[in-house]
């Protein structure tokens, strides 16, 4: 079974994706948590100068740049590179 989200993309590829994550506009609404199919995002432990503790990558390896995460988040705080 193809595993890889139709993106043509192995699941074994190594990684040539790039994620930019502007923890300053994050307002924590987790959109982008729950979007990831691949786990890859959290909320840090520490907040940021509007008090919300920001979204960061986290099992960075497994991103597959997919940008879901771009595509959810209201406050525009990814940009995706391949
Ligand atoms: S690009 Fe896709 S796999 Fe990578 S962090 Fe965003 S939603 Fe997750
Ligand atoms: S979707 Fe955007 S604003 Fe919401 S938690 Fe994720 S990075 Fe922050």
């Amino acid at each position: 079974m193809k595993t890889d989200g139709g993106d043509g993309a192995g699941r074994d590829a190594p990684s040539m994706v790039k994620v930019e994550i502007y923890g300053e506009r994050c307002k924590s609404c987790g959109l982008c948590i729950i979007a990831c199919p691949q786990d890859c995002l959290e909320r840090a432990n520490e907040i940021n100068s509007q008090g919300f503790f920001p979204v960061c990558l986290v099992n960075e390896e497994k991103c597959r740049g997919c940008a879901l995460c771009a595509l959810v988040c209201p406050d525009v705080c990814f940009e995706i590179y391949k």
